[in-house]
Order: structure tokens, then C-alpha cells, then sequence
């Protein structure tokens, strides 16, 4: 990641644009520029070898403005302040454009998941959890899995919080496993709602989703499903890659037996996979590569000043938070490149996550189809809203899914006014 990118000026400079558009002056923005709230904490942890180490976490608040703040906890060496402000800031809006009753908040730990023990991921998210017990809760600030972490590590912290509060807190955090009242659907959200963004784009460009050539960078929890999905529903998925690199086969590759691999052991990865007529290419060489369809599912900052020009997909579905620098949307903008935003498409997640708190609060439970279904009615209607917006303002969709999304913020905002 170069030095000079900063994903929360990235924010600022979409949030800008439509409140432009939108006519609000710069008071009516001007406390969006701001976090609430950003606690730094140092996590002492008891490694395997008996020694001490201590790792730095983080939990920011961007918005609590339409209601508790919500957004995952990310384990990866690259986590930075910065970093977790625009995820925090980016969940603000996703929750906005989607309509559901949150804020925005994100947090991390400077770790490598990779790399440690499942007692030593346990031990941090535990002492990670105590350290921001003041600020979570679920009236307060809901956490929930991101890049590196799992239904797993909510669980732990589940019951650490429950643990620190004396009795059962169900509403913490969602993502749970289901016997801790994981909501059903949940862990294929994200993924779903990419797939259901991926109908309702072809089906606007009239293009047949059988045979459409993907390529999806990233085999997390994301990229998976996604891979999955698509594959299921007839699309041609070409290229798929994950920190190892990447396989690109013309025919497609055969994603069932790519993922039952990956999922045999955590510790599996692309590298190591075989599958006759596979060539390897690199993370760099699979964004350029000429497809109807890119996804990344990856981190921030994946297509920018150096590769936007290369682009040659026709549309690009941001699965990842962040994938595109603004400066690479200009350029992908003339170069008549859709994109489909993060806020958007990506907001699968965080929609289900809103559904197991709405179960947890109501000690009720809904099947897998009427969250899915619901999941579908969401992602539908907030993507004809973005197209429409766009569409009448001449603008790209992210603009349109910004222009929605700062409304109801804004609005929401005036509507409180400031206290005191
Ligand atoms: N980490 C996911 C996201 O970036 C989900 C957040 C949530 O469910 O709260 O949208």
C-alpha cells in the first residue's frame, strides 16, 4: 500500500461530491468529517512460548447519528488508524443506503491470523473485547466478523462481554455461530448480496448471467461465496486468486473443488491447489485481465493510479470495502467502466447483521429462507434507488449510492440538531 493513500480522504471526497449535489452547505457536512469516537488500546497476550506480547487495536466510531454504531472487527498486519476510520466511515453510509437503523463503526488488531495459534487469536480477541467493553453493546456498538476473523472469534467475544456484564448479552456482536443465536444466512451474507447486486446489473445491461465471464480476486469468506454463487447460478468464473496469487483457466476454473480444497485446512491457499489447464497469474495480473465482470474481493486500494488504465473488465462489482483510490474512479469513469460501489453491493453483511440483532432482541428466530428472502427485498430495492439516482442525475452509481446515503445521514443529523 503506498504511503501517500489515505482510504478516509477517499471518503470525504465522495461524501463532499453529493453533499454538493445535494445542495447541503459545509456545516451541514462539516461533523461527518469527524469521528465520534477512536480508542486505542494495547492487548497484552500470553503467547504459546511463554512469552509476552503486545498488540495494538482499535475501535472508531464514525457516526451514531441514525442509531448504534455497527461494523466488523479486522484482523491483518496492515491495520492502521486510517484504515479503521474509513471502514467506520464507509459503514455509516452502506448502513444509510440500505436503510437499516445504524451508525457506523469498524475496529482491528494489528496481527497476522496466519500466523498464530487458535489459542493465541483467542487470547487476543478476549483481552481486545475487555479493553472496548466501555464502548460495545448492543445499544451502543455492534461488532461483527471483517477480514480475519470469524463466526469463531464473535463467539468469544460474545462471551467475554456477557462474561464482564454477569449474565448472557446475545446483542454484542453479530455473525455468532448459531448456537449462540448466529443468525441463519449470515455467514454467506456478504457473498449473497454481491450475487444478487450481479443479477440486477446484468439484468439492467440485458446481458444473460449464463456464460458471463468473471474474474474475483480474493477467497475469503467474500470471495468465496461470491465464486460460489455465481458458479452455481451459470457464470463463467475465469480467475480467482488470494495472498498466494492467482489461477486463471479460459474454460473456467471448477469452483467446487477449488473451495473444498481451501476449506480443508485454514491454512491451505491457492499455491498449493492443482487442477488440469490451470495457469498461475499474480493478484496484479488477475485485475487486468479482460472479463466482463471484476470483483474484488480483497482489501482497499487494489485498483488505483498505477493499474486503473489497464482495466479492461466491463463492469466492476466492489465486494471488498474500498478496492478503488478515487483518483482510479475518474479514470475507470472515462474510460465508461461501471462500478458498482461497496456501500452497495457489499452491503449483504451488514444487512443480515441487522436481522440476528432484530432475532436477538426479540429472542426469536427466522428460517434461512425468510432471511434470505428478506436479504433479497434490500438489496433489490436499494439497488433500483442507486440506478434511478444515478441515472437522473447523470452521475456514476457510486455518486448516486452517496447521494442517498448522505441524505439520510444529514438529515438525520438536522433532525437531532446539536446538543447541547
Ligand atoms: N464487515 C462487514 C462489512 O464490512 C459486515 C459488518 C457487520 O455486519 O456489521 O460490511
Amino acid at each position: 500500500m503506498s504511503k501517500t493513500y489515505n482510504p478516509y480522504d477517499n471518503v470525504l471526497k465522495v461524501v463532499s461530491e453529493a453533499a454538493g449535489i445535494l445542495g447541503y452547505s459545509d456545516s451541514d457536512i462539516e461533523a461527518l468529517k469527524y469521528p465520534e469516537r477512536e480508542l486505542k488500546v494495547a492487548i497484552p497476550v500470553r503467547m504459546d512460548d511463554g512469552s509476552t506480547k503486545v498488540f495494538e487495536g482499535y475501535r472508531i466510531q464514525h457516526s451514531t447519528s441514525r442509531g448504534p454504531a455497527k461494523g466488523g472487527i479486522r484482523f491483518h498486519p496492515d491495520v492502521n488508524p486510517d484504515e479503521v476510520r474509513a471502514l467506520a466511515a464507509w459503514m455509516t453510509f452502506k448502513c444509510a443506503v440500505v436503510n437499516i437503523p445504524y451508525g457506523g463503526g469498524k475496529g482491528g488488531v494489528v496481527c497476522d491470523p496466519g500466523k498464530l495459534s487458535e489459542d493465541e487469536i483467542r487470547a487476543i480477541t478476549r483481552r481486545f473485547t475487555a479493553a472496548i467493553a466501555p464502548l460495545i453493546g448492543p445499544e451502543q456498538d455492534i461488532p461483527a466478523p471483517d477480514v480475519g476473523t470469524n463466526a469463531a472469534v464473535m463467539g468469544w467475544m460474545m462471551d467475554t462481554y456477557s462474561m464482564l456484564k454477569g449474565h448472557c448479552v446475545h446483542g454484542v456482536v453479530t455473525g455468532k455461530p448459531i448456537e449462540l443465536g448466529g443468525a441463519l444466512g449470515r455467514s454467506e451474507a456478504t457473498g449473497r448480496g454481491v450475487m444478487f447486486t450481479v443479477k440486477n446489473v446484468l439484468k439492467k445491461k440485458g446481458i444473460p448471467a449464463q456464460g458471463t465471464i468473471v474474474a474475483i480476486q480474493g477467497m475469503g469468506n467474500v470471495g468465496s461465496v461470491t465464486a460460489k454463487l455465481l458458479y452455481q447460478g451459470g457464470l463463467k468464473v475465469v480467475a480467482v486468486s488470494d495472498v498466494s496469487g492467482g489461477l486463471y483457466k479460459k474454460e473456467g476454473l471448477c469452483i467446487p473443488q477449488i473451495l473444498e480444497y481451501l476449506s480443508k485446512d485454514r491454512k491451505n491457499l491457492l499455491s498449493g491447489y492443482q487442477e488440469e489447464g490451470i495457469t498461475r497469474i499474480s493478484n496484479a495480473e488477475l485485475l487486468e485481465l479482460d472479463v466482463k465482470l471484476l470483483i474484488p474481493a480483497a482489501l482497499e486500494n487494489q485498483i488505483n493510479l498505477s493499474n486503473a488504465k489497464k482495466i479492461k473488465a466491463d463492469i466492476i462489482i466492489e465486494a471488498a470495502n474500498g478496492p478503488t483510490a478515487s483518483e482510479a474512479d475518474d479514470i475507470l469513469k472515462k474510460k465508461n467502466i461501471m462500478v458498482v460501489p461497496d456501500i452497495l453491493s457489499n452491503a449483504g453483511g451488514v444487512v443480515v447483521s441487522y436481522f440476528e440483532w432484530v432475532q436477538n432482541i426479540q429472542s426469536v428466530n427466522w428460517t434461512e429462507e425468510t432471511v434470505n428472502e428478506k436479504l433479497k427485498d434490500i438489496m433489490d430495492s436499494a439497488f433500483d434507488a442507486v440506478w434511478n439516482i444515478a441515472e437522473s442525475n447523470n452521475a456514476t452509481l457510486r455518486t448516486g449510492a452517496y447521494l442517498i446515503a448522505v441524505k439520510r445521514v444529514v438529515d438525520a443529523k438536522k433532525a437531532r440538531a446539536i446538543w447541547p
